[in-house]
């Protein structure tokens, strides 16, 4: 590529200073813009848009040389008779089209531009482009923007809106619950699956202990405090599931029964979900009083 066909896109047009008459050297020789963040060869003193000599160094073959042929180019700051010129300079709004009347000084010009009431803004539901001004009502108003639930989180269209009624929401939401019980039941599956390694409970109390934690991670709610749901909910299933192992003596059953609760009571965090505190609190200690049932009835002093 030779050097003439190098010509940069300006970030600043001349006729967008209404300064009439603009002296010669506030004009970049490489985008034949008004120069922008400025910087100069060393040598020669011709200044350049910081951009431009970036860009101009990158595409020309000779990217040491200054472009306006003097020597090798060392950069250095524009000099100051120039910088006290542009910054006098009363510089139009590039979105004049879109409406913006604004004459700003030139140092001021990137501030205005980047929050102009009249630059474009993408909608991210139609993807047209909306000047600021206007956007918020578009926006607010477009139909094609993505909506979410704050009930179920479902994404649609505004156009859609309509179709998402109160009962397909339900019905999202109840998916949603069912979806999470059967992740909750796949891990208990594997804590069914799971061996002491000294001490090992039968296929059958497993699945007894098993049902249960589903069971009571089902039955607890959030209405309850932990407290509550352990007397309330967790004794009562407890008397049920210890008479199911063959714990038929009230004075013993009632005493293993304390004895766990005691010890859950004491792992137990509001720290926690439910679910944490079942899966990682009472599931080792249900699995300890199992063993222990069984223990008891091995060595006869049950
Ligand atoms: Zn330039
Ligand atoms: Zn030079
Ligand atoms: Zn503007
Ligand atoms: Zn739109
Ligand atoms: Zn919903």
């Amino acid at each position: 590529m030779s050097d003439s066909c190098i010509k940069q896109q300006p970030y600043l047009v001349q006729d967008r200073v209404k300064n009439l008459t603009l002296p010669d050297h506030t004009i970049c020789s490489l985008c034949r813009g008004i120069l922008w963040k400025p910087v100069a060869c060393q040598t020669c003193e011709t200044p350049f848009c910081s951009s431009c000599i970036k860009s101009w160094q990158i595409e020309t073959s000779e990217p040491t040389r200054c472009p306006a042929n003097c020597s090798k180019y060392i950069q250095r700051k524009c000099p100051r008779a120039i910088t006290s010129i542009l910054s006098n300079l009363q510089t139009i709004c590039r979105y004049k089209q879109n409406g913006c009347t604004k004459i700003v000084p030139y140092s001021d010009l990137q501030t205005h531009e980047e929050a102009c009431d009249h630059r474009l803004i993408t909608c991210s539901g139609c993807q047209k482009e909306v000047v600021k001004k206007d956007f918020q009502d578009h926006h607010s108003k477009c139909q094609l923007v993505l909506l979410r639930c704050p009930e179920c989180a479902a994404v649609y269209q505004r156009q859609d809106e309509g179709s998402h009624t109160e009962t397909v929401c339900l019905r999202v939401r109840l998916h949603q619950l069912q979806n999470q019980s059967k992740q909750h039941e796949a891990v208990w599956n594997t804590v069914a699956m799971r061996r002491n390694s000294d001490r090992t409970l039968g296929e059958t109390d497993l699945h007894l202990i098993r049902n249960f934690l589903i069971d009571y991670d089902k039955s607890v709610t959030w209405q309850l405090t932990h407290k509550q749901n352990i007397t309330r909910i967790l004794q009562p299933k407890l008397e049920i599931f210890f008479t199911q192992l063959g714990c038929n003596v009230d004075i013993d059953k009632d005493r293993r029964i304390q004895d766990l609760l005691t010890k859950y009571r004491k792992v137990l965090t509001i720290w926690k979900t439910h679910y944490k505190n079942i899966f990682e609190g009472l599931q080792p200690l249900l699995r300890e009083a199992v063993l222990d049932i069984r223990d008891a009835s091995y060595t006869g002093s049950h």
